[in-house]
């Protein structure tokens, strides 16, 4: 089996070696190196990235028969002698936070006696899953200082193969299934943690920077808690920090007063709207006043028509309920705009069906659609004109008349 040599120097990320096998793999040809520094996924941690003589990976897979890393690649190089560039940056990260996964898992074993049975790291998260529901936020800020302790006692990390039955006192929370001889790969951080792992890390951990949790979340019987580490946990400062800033200057207030802030402004909110509701309804009521003795009469039937533009669908809808409060009574609104909206109504003492006629009117205005009750329907939602919405409404009326 072709050495895997980020198993004893993670940080290497330029090296030579010579080509052992060529294949394809899905249609792209592919190498096995006598040695490798590409570290292919595995363990919840992503793949490197990089290139082999300026040819860019494709994918980094495990054969599974003899765990011979292959390196798919984006076009053949004939060479026998390579030179293989890992993305550093992309594997540093990766390395900061396998190693903070370490510590942040027995930081929760030892503050609150929470294992970890799942660990997702991609560009956009990183998660543990605990195996309980009922972390306190003391615990979780507790694990937190616990981890960053840690940090800054800068203990080594160091590797080492045992014997799978000497690995008494080590965590096995998945065996890395591409060890297939060697025994068990064992990570200890200082006297903290021992855990078995394939995956790489830092060598001190003062390389890791920061652990921040960002949250826990429940997650059926288990605790989701998402993590940065590093370089991440500075962009993520750095974003959430812009926000603050940006909040700060426009409530004209200090970073602690935001919260009882937003809370005002919402008390205030809810407020305005019940004032708001309130003026609406008086307003209405003069409305419907003002358009009901300009109604046209015609066979003792009180027809109120209008056409509106961009108002809102639902105060069109109390303004036909005030309407047909009295006897008589045909209301045909409508509102033009890029939802537009008819809304036909008629007093309880008349008999005339406004379902059945909006779904006669409807197809006027295109692709709308709608329905209701024999009192009252409405419909629309496509874009259409104030000329189109007189017409529909012109039509109803002719309708009704007939
Ligand atoms: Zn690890």
């Amino acid at each position: 089996m072709a050495a895997r040599l980020y198993y004893d120097d993670s940080y290497t990320c330029d090296f030579t070696a010579q080509v052992v096998e060529r294949l394809a793999v899905d249609g792209h040809p592919a190498l096995v190196l006598d040695g490798t520094y590409f570290y292919p996924a595995s363990g919840g941690q992503p793949a490197d990235s990089g290139t082999i003589n300026g040819v860019p990976l494709m994918e980094l897979r495990t054969r599974e028969e003899d765990g011979a890393v292959l390196h798919v690649l984006a076009a053949d190089i004939p060479d026998s002698t390579v030179n293989g560039q890992l993305d550093w940056s992309r594997r540093f990260d990766h390395m900061q936070h396998h190693t903070g996964q370490h510590i942040l898992t027995q930081a929760f074993v030892q503050v609150a006696e929470a294992h970890t049975v799942g660990f997702h790291l991609s560009p956009d998260s990183v998660t543990i899953d605990l195996d309980k529901t009922n972390l306190t936020a003391e615990a979780v800020a507790q694990a937190e200082m616990v981890a960053n302790q840690i940090v800054w006692n800068n203990l080594p990390v160091t590797a080492r193969l045992v014997e799978e039955d000497g690995a008494t006192g080590v965590r096995v929370r998945k065996k890395p299934g591409h060890l297939l001889t060697d025994g068990l790969r064992v990570i200890e951080i200082g006297g903290f943690d021992r855990t078995a792992c394939g995956g790489t890390h830092v060598a001190r951990t003062g390389e890791i920077g920061i652990i921040k949790v960002l949250k826990p979340e429940r997650r059926g019987d288990k605790t989701r808690v998402e993590f940065r580490c590093g370089g991440r946990a500075l962009v993520d400062y750095q974003q959430k920090n812009a926000v603050v800033n940006a909040v700060v200057a426009a409530l004209t207030c200090k970073a602690e007063e935001i919260e009882p802030g937003v809370a005002r402004l919402q008390e205030e909110v809810r407020s305005l709207t019940r004032s708001l509701k309130t003026a609406t309804g008086q307003l209405l009521e003069y409305e419907a006043e003002r358009l009901l003795p300009a109604a046209r009469e015609d066979d003792s039937l009180r027809v109120v028509k209008h056409t509106y533009e961009g108002r809102d669908a639902g105060e069109l809808k109390l303004l036909a309920n005030r309407l047909t409060e009295s006897p008589n009574v045909v209301v045909l609104l409508g509102t033009s705009g890029e939802k537009a909206q008819l809304v036909l109504a008629r007093s309880a003492d008349l008999t005339q069906d406004m379902n059945a006629l909006i779904k006669q009117v409807l197809p006027l205005l295109g692709a709308a659609r709608g329905g209701g009750q024999p009192a009252l329907a409405q419909g629309g939602g496509v874009r259409a004109s104030r000329l189109q919405i007189e017409a529909a409404l012109d039509a109803a009326e002719m309708m009704l008349r007939a």
